[in-house]
């Protein structure tokens, strides 16, 4: 099968750089004047944030390029659809910038700020002035963490936690390690897409990683890449710096239409990522989020295309769920046919249905789950009453 070109980015991969970051559309003289001030208006109500080295990797003369897409804002954005908080983290914020919905797992908030923005973000409403969800001040969560024994993930999220000051994220790494029972910290970025010098200029930075990423208690990076062109040389650099650091790294991102939703570009970045170190995780669906509805893809179009890119490359390419991160739970789309769109619930906010297979009529415009209809097919094989488990799982 053919591949995507990569860009050329004018610099060594390993020479030290500082992204230049812009905010303001006017910046951007590849932008028709008329048309950004268009975009502007957009920009008001959802911000637009980019940095030199990314806005380098547009090809400016392709109207459908995908990293223009990614951050380059979209009248269609102003569109009437979907709500702020479409998974409802509020329900499981158990305190500011702490959201706790499986018990394994507690994310910190910890801050507001990207190295640039994804036009998609389902968590755009944080970059919003008058939100307050997010908190530098992460005492709270890590009261609340020592204080839950079955927590044994930390997810540092925002926001990118790679924006904070190297020192606050050494700090922070600290005070989690002195939790015993947690094992697993995750650090949920795309600095590594939208700045690998963040990484590759730090030596502190590499030191804390390579400090807290214990061999039996490792620190994950959850990498954000959406696309293959992002998959330049100083981010698969930036990528063997946070290996080399003693930290595994795994790949999720969502499906976005006119970003990734090509089996072939999907392959190809799977694929690519898989012979980095930075294997897909998670492919997600994308949330009913306000702002996102030009970035959306059916729930039956993204299975099509999911199963396509799944066609290619080793085992190690082809690990990624395709899910949605429903308000009650990781839901795994597993499959659809003629009639039918087969899920499960990966993960479950209420015990009740964590594993549980469901069956819902099919229907091609639906993108998210509350669209769907059941259908009914008695009670799930995982929770008959003959299969037994008599599992205890610890906090260990
Ligand atoms: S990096 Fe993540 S949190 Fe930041 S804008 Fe992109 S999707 Fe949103």
């Amino acid at each position: 099968m053919s591949t995507i070109t990569l860009p050329q980015v004018d610099q060594a991969a390993g020479a030290p750089r500082r992204v230049k970051y812009v905010k303001d559309l006017d910046k951007i003289p590849n932008i028709p004047p008329d048309e950004r001030e268009k975009l502007k208006k957009v920009a008001e109500k959802y911000v637009f944030r980019a940095n030199d080295y990314y806005l380098g990797l547009i090809n400016w003369e392709d109207p459908a390029d995908p990293i223009k897409q990614l951050i380059i804002p979209r009248v269609e954005e102003l569109s009437d659809w979907g709500q702020l908080d479409a998974s409802n983290e509020a329900a499981v914020t158990v305190a500011k910038g702490v959201q706790h919905k499986y018990p394994e797992t507690v994310l910190l908030l910890c801050n507001e700020v990207c190295g640039a923005y994804c036009r998609y973000c389902f968590r755009k409403r944080l970059f919003m002035d008058e939100n307050d969800e997010v908190t530098n001040d992460v005492s709270e969560g890590l009261r609340y963490i020592a204080e839950h024994p079955e927590v044994t993930n930390v997810l540092l999220t925002g926001g990118d936690p790679l924006l904070m000051s190297t020192r606050r994220i050494t700090e922070i790494l600290e005070k989690i390690r002195a939790i015993p029972h947690v094992k697993i910290i995750r650090i949920g970025s795309k600095m590594p897409a939208f700045d690998p010098w963040r990484i590759l200029n730090d030596e502190a930075l590499q030191d804390a990683l390579r400090k807290y990423s214990e061999p039996r208690r490792r620190i994950y990076l959850m990498a954000h890449f959406d696309h293959p062109r992002e998959l330049t040389d100083p981010a698969v650099e930036g990528i063997d710096c946070f290996i080399k650091s003693g930290v595994i790294c795994v790949n999720q991102c969502p499906l976005i239409k006119g970003i990734n939703d090509d089996p072939k570009v999907l392959s190809t970045m799977f694929r690519q990522l898989s012979w980095m170190g930075c294997p897909p995780y998670y492919l997600f669906q994308g949330r009913p989020t306000a702002g996102n509805e030009p970035y959306e893809v059916p729930i039956v179009r993204g299975w099509e295309i999911f199963r396509e890119a799944l066609r290619y490359g080793s085992g190690l390419a082809r690990r990624p769920r395709y899910s949605m991160s429903h308000e009650t739970g990781k839901i795994e789309i597993l499959g659809v046919d003629a009639k039918h769109i087969y899920l499960r619930y990966h993960r479950a906010k209420d015990a009740a249905l964590r594993g549980r297979f469901m069956v819902y009529k099919r229907n091609d415009d639906a993108f998210w789950l509350d669209q769907l209809e059941p259908v009914d097919v008695g009670e799930s094989p995982r929770f008959s009453p003959s299969a037994k488990f008599d599992y205890t799982y610890g906090p260990d």
